[in-house]
């Protein structure tokens, strides 16, 4: 007989907090990994055999590695041309994953045409804050429409109507106080501007 259908049940990464199918997109999907083998070993089939073979594991960590630094945008470097095994993160004991990059929150005034603007907000994931929850704080609190979107690198950032960029630094230490005004950057005339 047909087997029953299961209830859709979302499991969310102890790590960092998005529903494990997404977390290869999230913040540090390296952390993520002995969780993931450990909890959800069907989404990431993968990453058993990358642990259980030392040369594939090498591999991937290469392979991850310029996902993650392509993925950072700015600073990207052109991915495949270079065989040298370049860690751009560092592994700390303990499997902790120690990475270069501050992370950092970047906001933008994007002008569509002439009257229609809307503020990009990039990198509130990397404090542990949840986008779609952001999203909705900021939609209420500036009465506006804001989405989670993906961004131009498949990041996801926060797309908030009209030009609030200069009431959110405020609103984004207050509502987050784990977001430093120092990690705060604004795009202005395609120069990044500290907040702080
Ligand atoms: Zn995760």
């Amino acid at each position: 007989m047909a087997e029953k259908p299961q209830p859709v049940r979302v499991l969310y990464c102890q790590v960092c907090s998005l529903p494990a199918e997404y977390c290869e997109f999230g913040p540090d999907f390296k952390k993520c990994k002995p969780w993931l083998i450990q909890n959800a070993p069907d989404l990431y089939p993968d990453l058993i055999n990358e642990s259980s073979s030392n040369e594939a594991d090498k591999v991937a960590d290469q392979l991850q590695s310029t996902a993650i630094s392509s993925a950072a945008g700015d600073t990207a470097t052109p991915s495949g041309s270079t065989p040298a095994p370049q860690e751009e993160v560092k592994r700390l004991p303990g499997g902790k994953i120690k990475k270069k990059e501050k992370p950092e929150v970047i906001i933008e005034k994007v002008t569509r045409n002439k009257r229609k603007c809307i503020t990009t907000i990039k990198g509130l994931d990397h404090f542990g804050v949840k986008l779609t929850d952001a999203s909705k704080k900021l939609g209420k609190k500036f009465a506006t429409g804001a989405s989670v979107v993906k961004g131009p690198t498949e990041k996801e950032q926060i797309d908030v109507q009209g030009d609030i960029s200069y009431d959110i630094v405020d609103f984004i230490t207050e509502t987050w106080p784990d977001v430093p005004e120092t990690a705060i950057y604004l795009i202005e005339d395609g120069k990044k501007v500290s907040a702080a």
